[in-house]
């Protein structure tokens, strides 16, 4: 395949941090649900992890509910990327309410290749993925956004997806006097 980029190494690094293939029969894997995985994302393009990704409010379906998120298109475009490499694997979930949710898991493919890329990519994916007591972080959706929790030191924090008053700020129009009509200063 052509060479990775930057953003698309560390994306397999984050995945294989909270996801895990099963090694034999009968194991338990772990998957991580498209809305927490976007949030991480989120998170890591404020944090800087993602230097080439952009976001904008986008209608997604959380825990039974529509809501306005926080999404990365670039983002999402990397995950359908590494997924046709092989690298994760996708599971559509129905929910009680019929609506299907996808998941995502590194493969162990994925999982070989992010332990063999290069170090400062897996220091600017720790941003996301460890405490400052050093463990690692998991992450679970909880009523009002998913939060990242360590369970080592009982640290947790919302991962906020939903809050898309700054990306209304920063693109909503700024109105001054001369663009409203006469008589709207009555
Ligand atoms: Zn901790």
């Amino acid at each position: 395949m052509t060479e990775l980029t930057q953003d698309q190494k560390r994306l397999i690094i984050l995945i294989s941090n909270f996801t895990k293939p099963a090694k034999k029969r009968n194991e338990e894997e772990t998957w991580i649900k498209k809305i927490p995985l976007l949030a991480l994302v989120n998170r890591g393009i404020h944090l800087g992890v993602f230097e080439g990704y952009d976001f904008a409010p986008s209608l997604v379906d959380y825990m039974g509910t529509s809501r306005y998120a926080n999404v990365s298109k670039e983002g999402e475009d990397d995950v359908a990327d590494l997924r046709e490499e092989g690298y994760i694997e996708r599971l559509k979930l129905a929910t009680s309410n019929h609506v299907y949710v996808s998941a995502y898991m590194s493969t162990h493919s994925g999982i070989k290749l992010a332990g063999s890329l290069e170090k400062p990519h897996h220091d600017a994916v720790d941003k996301l993925v460890k405490c400052k007591c050093g463990s690692p972080k998991s992450i679970e959706s909880r009523e009002d956004a998913p939060y990242l929790v360590c369970k080592k030191c009982g640290s947790e924090e919302k991962v906020d997806i939903f809050d898309i008053r700054e990306v209304a700020y920063e693109s909503g129009p700024v109105f001054s006097d001369i663009w409203l009509p006469p008589d709207s200063t009555k």
